[in-house]
């Protein structure tokens, strides 16, 4: 099999997907599965649909076009503001997209007449990330404007949290949050059908036994494909954090000083240094920066990692078991899942693992461990 290589076990994805889509159910939320850190795979996303998920989410529309491409017909919704220059392909591609400029709403719209469709707005609203986002004070004459637009829809409202900023969403931000839906429908009218809270840093909210108000929708991607709060890097219980595994091959193996020699320009450090008085065993392996984010690995036990550069990695092994052309597995946080699924030179390797299946009723609770 090739490397480097990442081994995707979709049971897990599926495990994980009906977990979180049945806990949720409980309380009256619905679960968009968001591909974009994994491209828009086709197969993980139907991992998702089978496990629950009633609409999917894309940051690009090249993604979006993948999934369409190997048959996808499932709503999926562009979490993207879209770009002005892409609006034709926008409404073509995807029935709703998440907005918060004007000038990108009047394109989709002008867009959507020519194709004889209504394109669907989410207007996405800032509530304290700092990311995109229509303030909430301008939250009423926006969705008067795209009520009053021919060619698109209010389909409803959205909030993102703890993404540039960190902002985890609290009990009070989702209330003022849910609160703004009923807001907007007293001030313009139409019934507003979504109301997505955010990502998976507000799972600790939704298992937290606060009234989830209007909010009916949560976009998820990391909780669903790496068990984990993004927030705090927990392992949310009952997930799968493995479903995901790097492979990469040795290359060289070999024994090493610890620190370089002092650079030629200090003599005499230089001489000191001819006789390295440490060494360490090392493993370098075909897998560098430009293949994923090195710092987003987790060493096997046993390994620490030294350093990378774009095409190698070099990493101490306390064992010296391994020799060249074996093969090493890490497994990866959110970045560099997303960088290593992206990545031209690291193929993809799907399996399924039966004992992973979830038995029924076995996880009731999730709570963050
Ligand atoms: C990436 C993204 C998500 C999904 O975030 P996860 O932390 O992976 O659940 C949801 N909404 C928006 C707008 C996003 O950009």
């Amino acid at each position: 099999m090739s490397c480097p290589r990442i081994e995707i076990d979709l049971s897990k994805i599926h495990h994980n997907t009906l977990t979180v889509v049945g806990q949720l159910k409980g309380h009256g939320i619905d679960v968009t599965g968001v591909t974009k850190a994994v491209c828009g795979h086709p197969a993980i996303a139907r991992a998702m649909l089978n496990g629950g998920v009633k609409n999917l989410a894309e940051a690009r529309l090249s993604n979006l076009r993948r999934l369409r491409k190997a048959g996808v017909t499932c709503p999926i919704t562009l979490i993207r503001s879209p770009m002005l220059s892409q609006a034709n392909d926008v409404v073509h591609f995807c029935e709703t997209s998440y907005n918060t400029e004007r000038a990108v709403i009047a394109a989709l719209a002008a867009a959507a007449i020519q194709q004889g469709k209504v394109h669907g707005i989410i207007l996405m609203v800032e509530m304290g990330d700092l990311r995109e986002g229509i303030m909430p004070q301008d939250l009423g004459a926006m969705a008067q404007h795209v009520v009053d637009m021919p060619g698109v829809a209010l389909k409803g409202i959205g909030a993102n949290f703890a993404c540039l900023s960190g902002t985890a969403p609290d009990a009070a931000k989702m209330r003022a949050f849910s609160i703004l839906a009923n807001d907007i429908e007293g001030m313009c009218g139409p019934f507003i059908q979504t109301v997505s809270g955010g990502n998976s840093a507000n799972l600790p909210w939704a298992f937290g036994g606060h009234a989830t108000g209007r909010i009916n929708d949560l976009r998820l991607g990391e909780a669903l494909l790496l068990g984990c709060d993004p927030v705090s890097g927990n392992h949310i219980a009952g997930l799968h954090r493995d479903a995901f595994t790097l492979v990469a091959e040795v290359i060289e193996t070999d024994r090493k000083a610890v620190r370089p020699p002092a650079s030629v320009a200090n003599p005499a450090l230089a001489r000191l240094s001819l006789v390295p008085t440490c060494t360490q065993q090392r493993l370098i392996l075909a897998l560098g920066h430009q293949d994923t984010d090195i710092f987003g690995l987790s060493m096997p036990p046993g390994h620490g990692l030294i350093g990378a550069t774009s095409d190698h990695l070099v990493i101490g092994d306390d064992h010296s078991k391994l020799k060249v052309g074996s093969e090493v597995r890490f497994h990866m946080n959110y970045s560099a899942l997303m960088r290593a699924m992206a990545a031209p030179d690291v193929a993809t390797n799907l399996c399924v693992d039966r004992t992973a299946l979830p038995e029924q009723g076995r996880h009731k609770h999730l709570a963050l461990v």
